[in-house]
């Protein structure tokens, strides 16, 4: 069989040996004669685990022990909720920085508590787009938090700029970005990611908060099972974890650490989109309309010179073993997702097919 490249943006490409290693322990994990899925998560096996998958986590992003790591369900979609209920109290301010449609979705659940302060932070100039400097966000000096997501997968726009607000508490979504490149955690007071991206399959999300954040007093309406501090009390067993999407994870960070972790992964994946970025500027055809310094490491989109040849050239991909690369119903277009476990190889492959693509139809 022809090797096939999975562009998806999530549920994304898992490594490949991950896979293998799940097979082979599907029906034996641990010499129990049973599957992960089958034993408690109060066994001191799936304890063990969980252990296991906060030390890896710890060591990978290099997380200070003011943190805590707690595991919880209802994707990044539920941290919408989540963050302003555990962080604000009634009267309590908080802005959210709009730079695309993930960080527009979490402003318009932040709305249902709070009235916050919205940052229109993406700008467009000479019909490019950017993210305007840190340093130019308009910070009220009333709020708790600032919220933002530094990449947004549908936009395949980004900021690397590492955020520094004096004591503001910075809150962001990196579910497109968690372990593609490495982050200053001091900087934040809440990280949050779904797993389906770049940590393992659907189910999981994990949420990084400094400890002191999971002490004050909560708005009494705040579910249970949303709050910090009661998942933090029960090591992220307050109810029954997700042990599917935690083994697969731990299997997919033993993974990370063997091709050599954070620093060795972000230069192949600098390297990965440089390749395509290259591509599409060298081209004719391909179009990303982006700023140098805000283009995604991770979500690479463009266009072509219109809807028809776009869904040639998906269709040609398709012939050719490259999947998923259509964009969001959203905004349209190509998108490459190419997270951590995409090879170099199939980036190549991609790039080929573009060029031959080119050369073929104009
Ligand atoms: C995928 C994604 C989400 C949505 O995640 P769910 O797990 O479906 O809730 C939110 N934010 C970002 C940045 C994403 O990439």
């Amino acid at each position: 069989m022809n090797q096939i490249f999975n562009f998806s943006p999530g549920p994304a490409i898992l490594p490949h040996t991950v896979l293998k290693q799940a097979q082979k322990e599907l029906l034996n994990w641990n010499n129990l004669n049973m599957s992960v899925m089958e034993i408690s998560h109060r066994s001191k096996y799936f304890i063990r685990l969980i252990e296991d998958l906060k030390e890896d986590l710890i060591t990978l992003m290099n997380i200070p022990n003011n943190y805590e790591i707690l595991f919880c369900q209802g994707g990044a979609r539920s941290q919408f909720s989540a963050v302003p209920m555990n962080l604000l109290k009634y009267n309590d301010k908080a802005a959210y920085v709009n730079m695309g449609f993930w960080s527009n979705k979490a402003i318009q659940e932040a709305k249902k508590y709070c009235n916050p302060y919205v940052l229109n932070v993406k700008k467009k100039k000479n019909n490019i787009d950017y993210i305007q400097l840190m340093n130019k966000w308009h910070i009220h000096n009333d709020i708790k938090y600032i919220h933002y997501c530094p990449n947004e997968t549908i936009e395949g726009i980004a900021t690397y700029e590492e955020p520094s607000f004096n004591d503001i508490i910075v809150v962001a979504d990196l579910s497109s970005y968690i372990l593609t490149k490495y982050i200053n955690i001091k900087q934040y007071g809440v990280i949050y990611a779904s797993a389906q991206k770049n940590i393992g399959p659907a189910g999981l999300t994990i949420v990084i908060i400094r400890k002191d954040l999971l002490e004050q007093e909560k708005r009494i309406e705040l579910p249970s099972a949303l709050n910090y501090q009661i998942i933090a009390q029960h090591n992220s067993m307050f109810n029954t974890p997700p042990t599917f999407a935690l083994y697969l994870s731990y299997l997919v960070l033993q993974w990370l650490k063997q091709q050599g972790g954070i620093s060795t992964i972000s230069h192949i994946n600098q390297q990965k989109s440089q390749l395509l970025y290259d591509t599409i500027d060298n081209s004719n055809i391909y179009i990303n309309n982006i700023a140098k310094k805000n283009r995604s490491m991770t979500n690479i989109v463009f266009t072509l010179p219109n809807i028809k040849t776009e869904k040639l050239f998906l269709k040609y991909a398709n012939n050719h073993g490259l999947f998923f690369l259509k964009g969001h119903n959203a905004i349209g277009g190509i998108r490459a997702s190419i997270y951590n476990a995409m090879p170099l190889k199939g980036v190549k492959k991609l790039v080929n097919c573009m060029n031959d693509f080119e050369k073929k139809y104009l």
